[in-house]
C-alpha cells in the first residue's frame, strides 16, 4: 500500500516537476542564447521569446481629432523657412536606453498605420523616460504643452509640414520659439502613471508628420524622413 502511494504520488508530481524544469531551462536558454546574438538580431528576438508589452499609444482617430492643434488654431501657419527647413532623421540619438539596456540607435516599434492600430498616425519609439528628444528640422514652435491624449506635446513646423512629437515627460520649449535642427526639445516620457503621458501604455515616443495641401494638412509616413540604417527594428503587438 505504501508503494503504491508513493508511485501515485510520483505519478502525479512528475508533470509539475517537468513544467518547473522545461520554465528554467527556457529561462536559462533564453538568457544565455541572446546576448551572443548580434545586437540587430537582439531586439525582436526578445521580444518573440518573451513576449514583452509593447509600449506605444492606441490610436483612436476621432478622440484624437479633438486634439488637433492644426484644426483648433488654423491660423497658426507663418510660413517660415529657414535654414535646414528639410525633415532629416529621427528625433532620437543613440546610444539610448530602454527598461535599462543600452542600444545603439533607436527602437522602431508601431509603426504608421501599423496593421495592430490601422489608423496610427505616426511611428512609436520605445525608450526609458528622460530621453533627449532632438529637432528633426528647424522651424516654429506651434504647440508646447498638454493636449489631451497626446499629453505633453510638441509641434515644429516649416516648409509646410508639421512634425508632432508627443508624450513628453518635460517639455524645454514656448509656443512661437524658432528652433533649429539638432536642439533639444525636451524629454521623453509615455509612463502611464504620469497624468502628462496622455493615451500611453509604456515609455515611448511618438513622431507623426503632417504635410500641408493648401489650407489642409494630411498625415504622411514619417519613415520617407529616415532609412532602416537609422533604427533597429522592434516590432509592434498588443
Ligand atoms: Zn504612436
Amino acid at each position: 500500500m505504501k508503494g503504491l502511494l508513493k508511485i501515485t504520488g510520483g505519478a502525479i508530481a512528475l508533470p509539475f516537476l517537468c513544467g518547473i524544469v522545461f520554465v528554467v531551462a527556457y529561462v536559462v536558454m533564453v538568457g544565455v542564447a541572446i546576448p551572443q546574438l548580434p545586437s540587430w538580431a537582439q531586439p525582436s528576438l526578445t521580444k518573440w521569446l518573451l513576449d514583452i508589452p509593447q509600449d506605444s499609444d492606441n490610436y483612436d482617430a476621432p478622440a484624437w481629432n479633438e486634439y488637433d492643434p492644426t484644426r483648433a488654431f488654423s491660423g497658426t501657419w507663418t510660413d517660415y523657412i529657414g535654414l535646414d527647413a528639410e525633415i532629416i532623421g529621427i528625433p532620437l540619438w543613440g546610444p539610448l536606453t530602454k527598461w535599462g539596456e543600452v542600444y545603439e540607435k533607436p527602437l522602431l516599434g508601431c509603426t504608421y498605420h501599423d496593421s495592430n492600430y490601422s489608423s496610427h498616425t505616426g511611428v512609436d519609439f520605445p525608450v526609458d523616460v528622460g530621453t533627449p528628444l532632438h529637432a528633426v528640422l528647424s522651424g516654429e514652435v506651434v504647440w508646447a504643452g498638454m493636449n489631451g491624449p497626446w499629453g505633453r506635446l510638441v509641434v515644429i513646423e516649416n516648409n509646410g509640414y508639421q512634425v508632432w512629437l508627443a508624450h513628453f515627460s518635460e517639455i524645454y520649449v514656448e509656443e512661437g520659439q524658432i528652433i533649429e535642427r539638432g536642439d533639444i526639445l525636451g524629454l521623453s516620457g509615455g509612463d502611464p502613471a504620469d497624468p502628462g503621458s496622455g493615451n500611453s501604455s509604456g515609455p515611448h515616443l511618438h513622431y507623426g508628420i503632417k504635410q500641408r495641401d493648401g489650407d489642409d494638412y494630411w498625415w504622411v509616413n514619417p519613415n520617407q524622413f529616415f532609412t532602416s540604417d537609422d533604427y533597429l527594428p522592434w516590432g509592434c503587438s498588443d
